[in-house]
């Protein structure tokens, strides 16, 4: 059995099917702005790192922005950035010698984990699976990242 307001409310919505114009809009919920913004945020942020002229080693592994932590390991983050022992970096910030202690010329962070000799046992338990990989497709092995740790 219908109720006064039963009709009412059936005939208001059955009039506004017939509007052409719409009277009330709902604005965006704090949830979508929060997530159009962070999105932007994202957007911006990649477009900035992938026109950056800086940071083309760490580009080398991550060309994508994220917001998940790559790694909290002192020793590891130093093959991630490039920075730290190596002797191109230190030749570059301050002026020291490039050369590796094994007579290469370029002390460079591939040469230190994948080459350099002085560091032949440290590398003699890998998997062979690692023997022809470059740095790029080791690195997210995570037992490759402490055994890159050990050298560094
Ligand atoms: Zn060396």
């Amino acid at each position: 059995m219908l109720q006064w307001g039963d009709e009412r409310t059936d005939f208001l919505a059955k009039s506004a099917t017939e509007k052409d114009l719409i009277d009330v809009e709902f604005f965006q919920s704090a949830r979508q702005l929060r997530n159009a913004s962070n999105q932007n945020i994202r957007e911006n942020w990649q477009a900035r790192w992938s026109d950056s002229r800086k940071g083309i080693w760490e580009k080398t592994f991550y060309e994508k922005v994220d917001t998940k932590r790559i790694c909290g390991v002192f020793y590891f983050n130093q093959v991630l950035t490039g920075h730290g022992v190596f002797g191109s970096f230190q030749a570059s910030m301050f002026g020291k010698p490039t050369e590796c202690q094994c007579g290469q010329s370029i002390e460079s962070v591939s040469h230190v984990i994948l080459e350099c000799e002085l560091w032949r046992d440290l590398r003699s338990e890998w998997p062979k699976s690692w023997k022809n990989k470059d740095l790029k497709e080791l690195v997210p092995v995570h037992e490759f990242r402490s055994q890159a740790s050990a050298i560094v």
